[in-house]
């Protein structure tokens, strides 16, 4: 359905805000104005889902998880940051494949079956969307995903 999405992103961020592992900053940058989505709000909720999950896996305590969005003429670009240990350059294209995992040791201490990022990938583009990663090893990870907007208006308040 038709989906405002500034105000959407601000409630699926304030549901995690509520029981925030304590180890863990939630930061988010969301423009005000109002741009609108065509989209299945359920699905996009697994995407917001699984890769905010991730970010908190993959951090470490203290941790800060940043969300962004970024309002263009046609889309929105969504980034997810997180300051965890990184993805190898050469292995950033294949988190997106089913049953991927980085490496054995993470498989053992995070558990999971790797399939949340695959199917992210095939809820974004059902949606005309892109999804991508950027990782500086040891630094931490970006995932950015984009979706098509029908239209917008700069604005104040949420
Ligand atoms: P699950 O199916 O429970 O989500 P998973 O988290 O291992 O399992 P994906 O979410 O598909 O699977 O991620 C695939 C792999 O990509 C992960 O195993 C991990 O190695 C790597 N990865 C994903 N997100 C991050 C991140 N934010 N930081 C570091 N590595 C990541
Ligand atoms: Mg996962």
């Amino acid at each position: 359905e038709r989906t405002e999405f500034m105000g959407y992103v601000h409630q699926v961020l304030d549901r995690y805000e509520m029981n925030l592992p304590e180890t863990i900053t939630l930061e988010r940058q969301i423009p005000k104005g109002k741009s609108f989505v065509w989209m299945d709000r359920d699905k996009v909720t697994q995407v917001f889902d699984n890769i905010i999950t991730n970010a908190f896996k993959y951090s470490p305590e203290g941790g800060k998880v940043r969300v962004n969005l970024d309002v263009r003429r046609h889309m929105v670009i969504i980034s997810i940051q997180d300051e965890g240990m990184g993805i190898p350059y050469d292995k950033l294209d294949k988190i997106f494949d089913r049953f991927y995992r980085a490496d054995r040791a993470r498989t053992r201490k995070f558990g999971g079956t790797g399939l949340g990022l695959a199917i992210t990938k095939e809820l974004v583009e059902a949606h005309h969307g892109k999804i991508w990663a950027q990782s500086k090893e040891g630094r931490g990870t970006t995932i950015l995903f984009t979706l098509p907007l029908m239209g917008s208006k700069r604005g104040r308040g949420r």
